[in-house]
């Protein structure tokens, strides 16, 4: 009988230590703020080291493909250290070809507790497949994707055909010429576009099939050789 009741004791305890320390661990991650998150990774602002790239963190606000704010009030864009000197060169090779233009950032870095809200928001639906499953993570959750598009000498964002985070085909790179041909894209969109890539490309990003506004700062086995995931 002794045994019995040290057993069911020790089954209490455990459930009470289940219940009092794991959500204490939860809410710690989630008061961590996303920018000191970022630092104690090692990523840097990028702005720190070319002012001249522009940064409107689309998730830092409601007015996204979600309709949620997904971000806490981060306004600006980490990236590990090596690619956001790529993205600086990249806003340098834009101001040489096209003066006064700019990059417009959308997304940086996000933490993967951010991409498990965004996949519970998209599971089962047809939006799921533009969305990264969390267990392997995106690009972003490594600190090594951007996405953004370019701002013209007035301030006006290139028409790329469709908006950031279009849950659609006419986003895709590789699809571009047949749209082209049914007069879905215009040729002033492939342009803006080919622009884009150019700049990014000779800065040493990887395009994606399907994103017209993601890079990747190398291979994606390079980044999940090089970089952890931020949780
Ligand atoms: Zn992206």
């Amino acid at each position: 009988m002794k045994k019995k009741f040290q057993h069911i004791y020790k089954l209490n305890l455990l459930v009470l230590l289940y219940f009092t320390s794991i959500p204490q661990a939860i809410s710690q991650t989630n008061t961590v703020s996303m920018e000191l998150l970022f630092q104690k990774a090692g990523l840097v602002d990028v702005q720190s080291i070319e002012p001249a790239i522009r940064v409107n963190l689309s998730y830092s606000t409601e007015n996204n493909i979600f309709g949620k704010k997904l971000y806490d009030d981060l306004r600006k864009c980490y990236l590990q250290k090596e690619v956001a000197y790529k993205l600086a060169e990249a806003q340098k090779k834009l101001q040489l070809c096209m003066p006064g233009y700019s990059l417009l950032v959308f997304d940086g870095a996000r933490p993967r507790r951010v991409q498990y809200k965004m996949w519970a928001l998209v599971s089962g639906t047809a939006k799921q497949w533009f969305v990264a499953r969390p267990g392997a993570g995106s690009m972003h959750n490594y600190g090594a994707a951007v996405d953004l598009t370019i701002l013209d000498n007035n301030s006006r964002e290139l028409d790329m055909g469709t908006p950031y985070d279009y849950f659609g085909d006419l986003a895709r790179p590789d699809m571009e010429e047949k749209f082209l041909m049914q007069k879905k894209l215009a040729k002033y969109h492939l342009l803006n576009r080919r622009l884009l890539r150019k700049i990014m490309l000779e800065a040493g990003f990887k395009m994606i099939p399907n994103e017209w506004w993601h890079f990747d700062g190398f291979h994606p086995d390079q980044i999940k050789k090089k970089y952890q995931i931020i949780e």
